[in-house]
């Protein structure tokens, strides 16, 4: 159902993403993940009628009486035909698309899950993301969230353009090698959408002290896979209660999540989401891990990041503009490239752990928003 039920007097139209169609004895209404299968052929003709005549705009009342008087539909059925148009949110408010607004594409999307585009799109241009690394995945999901109308994005990373960024880091050209990335960065998002506020800071972060001094956010994601910055992010969050989400690759896996939203969900150290090396083993053993994964370097493939990358940015729109359900909400996600098996993790909240144990729960769950 429609987040703003349809009023008796208020106009609504067909949402144009809605498609009809006939196969195996069948009517469906809407393709994707609203479509809904109609068996019963005796309501095909007066659904479609239906469907037709909000090719204008109509209130709910001039629809159903249209359908009674001009085509002799009974009431029940009337009412059958209203709902599973309804229901599949295949209505939408007369001034909802704006071929000519920017965003237009994207309001059409947030109908589509049900949620009042225009309340999605002030939300985001309100929402402040700060992004710890502007790499492959970290300049990807900014591009997306900065031509989004995401209002403003924070750029960290002190690293520096190099020519063998450029088969992923796709915002970035020859002539930018050897320019601070979160400076080229900004310069490019100003570019796609100058209403997004894109501010660089060419630093690391080393210290927890290094994260206190960044603007407050409405949420923070990591791409960035210095040793032990998400378990310091972690805890600055869970602390700030600000949201976070981490978004990698483990080789050719793509991965994000989970989405940390403290007080609602489970947090980083609420599960041991990664391999470490034994903690009470007096061996070599951690030494000899040590020296072996001390030369290691990602073999980092382009569509590996893009694939991560997109999840995790709609996850965070999903969050930010509040609409449908974020994907890693308690659980880290994983896209098996090579075979596209899906890897999933639970990180259902720990009552008692050490990071996060002492915020009171919220009495709704973000998944029931
Ligand atoms: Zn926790």
């Amino acid at each position: 159902m429609h987040s703003d039920a349809m009023h008796d007097e208020a106009p609504h139209i067909l949402a144009p993403y809605v498609r009809v169609g006939v196969q195996d004895a069948t009517l469906f209404l809407g393709f994707g993940s609203i479509r809904q299968p109609v068996r019963n052929r005796s309501l095909w003709e007066p659904l479609l009628r239906l469907a037709d005549h909000f090719l204008e705009p109509r209130t709910r009342r001039e629809a159903s009486d249209h359908l009674r008087a001009s085509h002799g539909v009974d009431a029940t059925t009337a009412e059958a035909a209203m709902l599973l148009l309804e229901s599949g949110n295949c209505l939408i408010p007369t001034h909802t698309y704006d071929r000519a607004d920017r965003y237009s594409r994207h309001a059409l999307f947030y109908e589509l899950s049900g949620a009042d585009a225009e309340r999605v799109q002030r939300r985001l241009s309100e929402s402040h993301v700060v992004l710890l690394g502007c790499g492959g995945i970290g300049s990807l999901m900014a591009v997306t969230l900065a031509t989004a109308g995401v209002g403003e994005l924070t750029l960290v990373d002190s690293d520096h353009v190099e020519l063998s960024n450029l088969t992923r880091q796709f915002l970035f050209t020859e002539s930018d090698v050897g320019l601070p990335k979160a400076e080229a960065l900004s310069r490019e998002l100003r570019r796609r959408n100058p209403s997004c506020g894109a501010h660089p800071v060419a630093h690391d972060v080393a210290a927890s002290t290094d994260l206190e001094h960044l603007p407050e956010s409405d949420l923070l994601v990591v791409s960035a896979d210095s040793p032990g910055l998400t378990k310091m992010v972690n805890a600055h969050c869970v602390a700030s209660e600000t949201a976070w989400l981490n978004a990698c690759y483990v080789n050719d896996i793509a991965v994000w999540g989970p989405l940390v939203v403290p007080g609602f969900t489970g947090c980083w150290d609420c599960r041991t989401l990664t391999a470490r090396p034994p903690e009470d083993d007096e061996s070599d053993v951690a030494a000899l891990i040590a020296r072996v994964n001390g030369r290691y370097q990602a073999p980092s493939n382009g569509p590996v990041n893009m694939l991560a990358s997109s999840l995790a940015a709609l996850d965070v729109l999903r969050h930010l503009g509040r609409f449908g359900t974020p994907a890693s909400l308690n659980r880290r996600v994983g896209v098996w490239s090579h075979d596209l098996t899906l890897d999933q993790q639970s990180v259902q909240r720990d009552p008692a752990c050490d990071t996060c144990a002492s915020l009171i729960p919220s009495p709704q769950s973000e998944g029931s928003r």
